[in-house]
């Protein structure tokens, strides 16, 4: 089975007295797919460098790294029949600056819609379990300080 890692990011803000998380729904997946922004790390990136890079691509934020929260595992077959077994690392960031949905040139075709969710509604809208753990493992981080 092959294998790929990915790193990404929990970026969260707080404003209207509640935290908030930068979602995407990426292109192709259906309306109601909403999923956390992550990417491929490339040659010699440190995974904590991808997950802001690719956060950045995906919602158009500017965040800093808080910690990290998980890695997450799952395992889904390419469109050519291909098993892949893929490991995800999730960190929680901090808002910087930015315009959720001012996303960089071409990331449109990868990204339908970035937009803010309230972290606590965050596990009943993202769509898969792993990601919804994250946003759980989220809320208890800050909740801690
Ligand atoms: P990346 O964002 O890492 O560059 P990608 O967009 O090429 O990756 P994935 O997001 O891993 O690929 O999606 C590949 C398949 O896995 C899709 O069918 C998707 O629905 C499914 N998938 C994505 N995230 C998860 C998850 N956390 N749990 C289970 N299945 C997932």
């Amino acid at each position: 089975m092959e294998r790929e890692f990915s790193a990404g990011g929990v970026l969260v803000r707080r404003f209207h007295g509640r935290w908030h998380l930068a979602a995407i729904r990426p292109r192709g997946r259906g309306k109601t797919t909403w999923a956390l922004p992550k990417g491929w790390i490339e040659a010699d990136e440190a995974p904590a460098a991808t997950a802001i890079r690719e956060v950045y691509e995906e919602t158009g934020l500017h965040a800093r790294l808080d910690r990290k929260l998980a890695d997450i595992k799952y395992a889904y077959t390419r469109s050519d029949g291909t098993r892949v077994f893929k490991i995800v690392s999730f960190y929680l960031l901090r808002y910087r600056s930015g315009r959720i949905g001012e996303i960089p040139a071409g990331m449109e075709l990868e990204v339908a819609e970035a937009r803010w969710l309230p972290l606590e509604e965050a596990p009943r809208q993202l769509a898969y379990g792993g990601e919804q753990q994250v946003a759980r493992q989220a809320l208890e981080a800050l909740a801690g300080g």
